[in-house]
């Protein structure tokens, strides 16, 4: 199976430019950070502290996290609940990043995504694809722009879904993810040394699907 991960912080694009260039490579598209998001909705719901180890530790047997694709499209279920709306709200990405420092978690969910890549051709995107969950992938992407310049990608975004949103709330916010996602103890977010880096900070959505296909193209004949 070929593999393809795609890291970064949150806004780089990984998901929009993910998702397009499975679609023209016929490979699935997995959203691996969509599983932490489940993660920290079920732990939220259980009344679980999301910071605290031992108390969202005690909502994984009740996490009974799954993917399925309909039509090539990831959907996130618990149970046999679709929550891939829910998933989307600015406390479910807080949770999401605060669960994901904890080592139960990230243990949790090791074999869903190495079994879904080992079955698949594959773009898998997150933060520790290419470190940590496939370090054999053939090839790895590390996608990154400034940060004020993905708050208002994702400010654009909310607004666009009729969210309500205060640029200088998804700015704060984004700056506390980028400053827990990268100094975790655990699979912190970095680049793989075999990365190939990617900064979409001056580039719009073409160009940067431009240049990650080159990349692919190069890698792949
Ligand atoms: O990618 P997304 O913003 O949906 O991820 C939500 C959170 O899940 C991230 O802020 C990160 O803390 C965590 N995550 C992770 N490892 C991944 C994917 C996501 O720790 N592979």
């Amino acid at each position: 199976m070929i593999n393809i991960a795609i890291d970064g912080p949150a806004g780089a694009g990984k998901s929009t430019i993910a998702r397009m260039l499975a679609a023209d490579l016929g490979y699935l598209y997995v959203d691996t950070g969509a599983l932490y998001r489940a993660i920290g909705v079920n732990a939220m719901r259980r009344g679980a502290d999301t910071k605290n180890a031992e108390q969202v530790a005690e909502t994984l047997p009740s996490a009974d996290v799954s993917m399925r694709f309909v039509d090539g499209e990831q959907r996130v279920f618990l149970g046999e609940e679709d929550v891939s709306l829910a998933i989307r709200t600015p406390e479910a990405s807080m949770a999401a990043s605060n669960v994901s420092a904890i080592p139960a978690v990230r243990d949790f969910l090791l074999d869903l995504q190495r079994s879904i890549a080992a079955q698949n051709n594959c773009i898998m995107d997150g933060r520790d694809i290419g470190t940590v969950i496939l370090p054999d992938a053939q090839i790895k992407i590390f996608l990154t722009a400034a940060v004020e310049v993905r708050a208002k990608r994702r400010y654009d975004e909310l607004l666009g879904k009729g969210m309500q949103a205060e640029y200088a709330d998804v700015l704060a916010e984004m700056i506390q993810r980028d400053e827990q996602d990268m100094n975790r103890a655990i699979a912190p977010l970095k680049q793989a040394e075999d990365a190939v880096l990617v900064d979409t900070s001056e580039l719009d959505l073409e160009q940067s699907i431009d240049a990650i296909k080159r990349i692919v193209e190069e890698k792949v004949s």
